[in-house]
């Protein structure tokens, strides 16, 4: 048995995906939801041990928190400065992972199997948790040129400073003229998400050769990827982010490492019309 832990947790998309895999492999098992309210953080991750679990996810607002209470934490995750994936090893040591950058460069691959990263300069917008782990994994995979634009400076200059030079921070107000000669463009803000104003920026600066990539999965299509798909532009929403960092917990936890199907994707995509 695994789950997500989280607050609030109701709205996860965890259950249907592995729930799917656990039913498409002939699996004995099952994912659930854990809501931990903050303050419960530590006794619920002891309890994963104490219970049986092979593990389970963590998502917003523990996934910085649960770190400290690892027994070994996967140097990528630590660099990230957040996990997302508990795995229980057979000795009962408590191993962290962070597989959201792994899902985040599977996804780039499914709409552009050639795709590099040190096509050209990379512009990133915002500087949380999401902007941290896709930074470190496009580092990974070579990227030579990062810009970092976030609405808090601060937040953006301390993302950059963790890294060599190939990593700036911009000011936000550069957002529209950051994307002259960009190859791929990166909304890791929440703006454009359900519920959200659109993310206020212009395109025109952007060239059309230049992938336009979203970490939002609700709605599939923000305004930024409508915009950009309208003038020519490849784009990529954040489902493929979202179903991708999923594999190699399920992998981890029940001895396979699943697929992501057209059937999967459809399903998760009717969870989202609800
Ligand atoms: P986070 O750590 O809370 O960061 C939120 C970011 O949004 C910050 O950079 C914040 O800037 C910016 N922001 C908030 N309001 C803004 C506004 N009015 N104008 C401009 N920027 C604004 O959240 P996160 O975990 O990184 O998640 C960010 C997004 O990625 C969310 O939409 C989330 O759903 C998505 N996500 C998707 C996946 C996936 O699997 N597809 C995984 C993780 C996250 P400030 O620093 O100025 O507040």
């Amino acid at each position: 048995m695994a789950g997500v832990m989280g607050w609030p947790v109701a709205h996860s998309r965890s259950p249907a995906i592995h729930n799917h895999w656990i039913r498409q492999y002939n699996l004995n098992g099952a994912y659930g939801l854990f809501p931990v309210e903050p303050g419960n953080v530590e006794t619920a991750i002891r309890g994963i041990r104490a219970l049986g679990l092979a593990g389970c996810n963590i998502t917003i607002p523990h996934k910085v928190e649960a770190m400290a209470y690892m027994d070994w934490v996967d140097p990528l995750a630590k660099r990230m400065g957040a996990i997302n994936t508990i795995v229980v090893n057979p000795d009962g040591a408590l191993h962290g992972f962070n597989h959201d950058g792994f899902g985040y460069l599977k996804s780039l691959h499914e709409a552009q199997p050639n795709w590099r990263a040190d096509t050209g300069p990379i512009v990133i917008l915002g500087a949380g948790g999401a902007a941290r782990a896709i930074v470190v994994c496009l580092i990974d995979a070579g990227a030579t040129e990062i810009r970092i634009l976030n609405r808090s400076p601060d937040k953006a200059k301390e993302l950059a400073a963790e890294f060599d030079k190939q990593v700036t921070a911009l000011d936000w107000s550069e957002r529209h003229d950051a994307l002259t000669d960009a190859a791929l463009l990166i909304n890791t803000t929440n703006q454009g998400m359900h519920g959200q104003p659109a993310l206020d920026i212009e395109l025109t600066q952007l060239p059309i050769t230049a992938l336009v990539s979203d970490a939002i999965y609700v709605p599939l299509e923000t305004p930024l990827l409508s915009a950009a798909r309208a003038r020519g532009n490849t784009t990529v929403n954040g489902l493929g982010m979202l179903l991708h960092q999923a594999r190699p917990a399920f992998n981890a936890w029940f001895g396979v490492m699943p697929e992501v199907s057209t059937e999967l994707r459809n399903a998760i995509i009717d969870t989202l019309k609800n």
